[in-house]
């Protein structure tokens, strides 16, 4: 008898959720773990290709549903990779997943236990949402290539254990044990033939191997003999029944694919647990064919920032799964972007240093940018407000994809920036601004501030202002970088209205103020002997409306530019 083990303290949490949810869709158990078989046979298909593993053969490749009313279970059984003794104790033992990680920090957040439930179902936190339906859980498995099977047996609270076992195939066999709390808590209806069709048929249709299951199904008596009026008789039969179409979502045709779908299938695949702001298919016939199905999500991820979050896109040749993450096919000012590229001209021995070098590869990813890019624009153009929604989350990528790589992509880019502007008292983009551009005004003005409100109060924004030009305010410390990085834009050049001339004056009030400087000649010098070293020059200045002195930058580094380089670490 094996010891019994305690799981670690993150996933006893989870777990005691899973046990005690009042969630009432318990049913998404069956796609998360149909979900699991289907990911390992993967592994083990795609293990089979590229390693030209003979007794591997994609047809016998499935998932078998199997329900034993007398003793209450229900079993799914798949014929994937498998997992030795440390995989089951490593992943059914902790909370290392993606999705539960993504979950328990959203827990955390929202401490209330009915916002809990409500994110289990949309989410699926995976294997142990099996816990939701199952007093007792037990997961045989046996690692392809590998001699021995072990079994797992949990029944959540007292932790688990892990025995040798037998068993003839490599795959993994889970069988749930069935809560049967009387009528307050059974979960009957998962030994139902019809129910499972139906969940089946509404999470896991597009599963890419059979998931089949013996049906009974009342089959019509032909009888050749019967009259006329005679009753037809029916027998019962017991037949293997595929349940699934086997259709992947992104073969399917796009008129036939309704929003509630492409939703189910992002929020499943990626682990979020909101729906996607923005959803992309497409499909390109030509020197390399593919198809990509990808969305911009409406939430940034909570694990943006860090270093967990992954960059890419799943990668499939011919429908066969060939990797997570291929961040070759992202440029990273589109970082944000979830999805999927399933292209027929990618070998499927395809390696992730292979990815590097491949031209088929680059010609995908370049137009995998093109797109996003021209969809971005699109939402820009006809509905601004999702277009703000997306600059909220986002903005701040694509501003750092200006300046990364020494402006390499600012030509793709430069359309797609936003900045607040004094005249609308609205982001605006830069074309919006020089379309409106006043008669005889050459640069594109703007200053840097912390608040708009403090920048409206500065004596030169006052001042251009009341010459009826529109100023940018840019208020993200990286936003002045960034238009260093583009220099100008449709010819017009940026000017930062704090710094040097601005040369906004007639030469009337030019002619004003050389006089004033020659009047006030000794006041200045007397300044400036005060002030010292504090200050380069002491200056008459048209910049002032209504204030009496103002500290003004020369050209080169702007005082913000200043600010934002003394606080970045050495
Ligand atoms: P996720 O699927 O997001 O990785 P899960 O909680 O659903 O998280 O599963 C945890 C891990 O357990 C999987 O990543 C996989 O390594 C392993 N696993 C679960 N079910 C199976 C299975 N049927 N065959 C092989 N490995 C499995
Ligand atoms: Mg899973």
């Amino acid at each position: 008898m094996a010891s019994k083990k305690q799981f670690k303290a993150e996933s006893k949490r989870l777990l005691d959720l899973m046990i005690n949810s009042i969630y009432t869709h318990k049913e998404i158990f069956l796609r998360e773990l149909i979900s699991n078989a289907s990911d390992a046979i993967d592994k083990l298909y795609y293990k089979a290709l590229s390693e030209n593993l003979s007794d591997v053969n994609r047809e016998d490749f499935k998932v078998y549903l199997e329900v034993n009313k007398d003793a209450r279970t229900l079993t799914i059984r798949d014929n994937g990779l498998g997992m030795n003794k440390e995989e089951l104790e490593e992943n059914l033992g902790t909370i290392a997943k993606s999705g539960s990680l993504a979950f328990k920090k959203e827990l955390e957040e929202k401490e209330k236990k009915e916002e809990a439930d409500d994110i289990i179902g949309q989410f699926g936190v995976g294997f142990y949402s099996a816990f939701m339906v199952a007093k007792k859980v037990e997961v045989v498995s046996k690692k392809y290539g590998e001699e021995t099977a072990y079994i797992w047996t949990s029944d959540a609270i007292d932790g688990y254990t892990i025995e040798e076992t037998s068993k003839d195939s490599c795959g993994t066999e889970i069988t749930l044990y069935l809560k049967d709390n009387g009528d307050e808590e059974n979960y009957d209806e998962y030994l139902q033939q019809y129910e499972i069709e139906r969940l089946v048929h509404k999470y896991s249709d597009y599963i890419r191997y059979p998931i089949q299951m013996m049906v009974e199904e009342q089959r019509r008596i032909e009888n050749e003999d019967a009259k006329e009026d005679e009753e037809p008789k029916y027998e019962t039969v017991k037949e293997l029944k595929t349940l699934n179409s086997m259709v992947p979502l992104w073969k399917r045709s796009k008129s036939e694919i309704t929003k509630e779908e492409y939703n189910e299938f992002y929020k499943n695949k990626f682990n979020d647990y909101t729906d996607p702001q923005k959803v992309i298919h497409t499909s390109v016939e030509g020197a390399v064919s593919f198809t990509t199905l990808l969305y911009i999500p409406s939430k940034t991820p909570f694990n943006y920032y860090s270093q967990d979050y992954k960059k890419g896109l799943q990668l499939y040749s011919r429908g066969v799964f060939i990797m997570d993450n291929a961040e070759e096919l992202l440029p990273e000012h589109f970082r944000f972007v979830k999805g999927l590229v399933d292209s027929q001209d990618l070998s499927l021995n395809i390696s992730r240093e292979m990815l590097q070098h491949d031209r088929q590869l680059k010609v995908i990813a370049n137009r995998i940018e093109k797109k996003i890019k021209s969809e971005l624009l699109l939402m820009l153009k006809n509905d601004r407000e999702e277009y703000e929604k997306f600059w909220n989350n986002f903005g701040v990528q694509i501003k750092f994809g200006i300046y990364n790589e020494f402006g390499a992509h600012k030509e793709l880019l430069q359309d797609l920036l936003l900045f607040y502007s004094s005249k609308e008292r609205k982001l605006v983009t830069l074309d919006e601004y020089v379309n409106r551009m006043e008669e005889g005004q050459k640069d594109i003005y703007f200053v840097s501030g912390d608040k708009v409100e403090m920048m409206d109060e500065l004596p030169i924004v006052k001042k251009v202002k009341d010459k009826g030009y529109e100023i940018l305010y840019l208020t993200d410390n990286v936003d002045e970088f960034v238009l260093q990085t583009l220099m100008n834009y449709k010819e017009k050049n940026f000017k930062n209205i704090s710094q040097g001339d601005l040369d906004l004056d007639s030469e009337e009030e030019k002619k004003e103020k050389e006089k004033k400087a020659e009047e006030n000649k000794d006041l200045l010098k007397d300044l400036k002997e005060a002030l010292g070293e504090q200050v380069k020059e002491v200056k008459i200045s048209s910049r002032l409306v209504d204030d009496p002195v103002c500290l003004s930058s020369d050209e080169g580094m702007s005082f913000e530019m200043e600010k934002v380089l003394s606080a970045m670490p050495e």
